[in-house]
């Protein structure tokens, strides 16, 4: 089933310029900005610039350039905020399982401390 994209979210505001962001990184095809609420010292959220809702959009409808684009900004955003080494953790919610909350593809970039295992065990 096609996504729908809505407008009026607060990444599309960000990406139309009505609304501030604390820029990191701007590409052709991505924008990196600093999380709002970041859950580790250093949270840079990587989105692409077209309209796009969550991976499962992405992946099925972006352009080679629109996805290459993405992927190089992500890499290139760890190496700008220093965190290529120790590392760092990349990570999209995607959907309702996942609690995605704004609905513009994003990848988080987590860094700057130990980031432990990846996953506690659900139920
Ligand atoms: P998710 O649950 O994966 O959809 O994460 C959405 C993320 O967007 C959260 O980490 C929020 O803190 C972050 N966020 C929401 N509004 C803004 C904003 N205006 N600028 C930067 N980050 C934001």
């Amino acid at each position: 089933m096609a996504k729908t994209y809505d407008t009026g979210n607060i990444f599309a505001r960000i990406l139309r310029g009505e609304i501030p962001c604390k820029k990191v990184y701007e590409s052709d095809h991505a924008l990196a900005f600093h999380d709002i609420n970041p859950q580790t010292p250093t949270h840079v959220l990587v989105i692409p610039k077209g309209p796009y809702v969550d991976w499962d959009h992405f992946s099925a409808e972006a352009s080679e350039a629109e996805i290459a684009g993405l992927i190089r900004a992500a890499g290139e955003v760890a190496r700008l905020v220093g965190a290529a080494e120790p590392g760092y953790r990349v990570l999209s919610n995607c959907g309702e399982a996942a609690h995605q909350e704004v609905p513009h593809l994003h990848l988080h970039i987590f860094a700057g401390r130990d980031l432990g295992r990846m996953i506690g065990k659900g139920e």
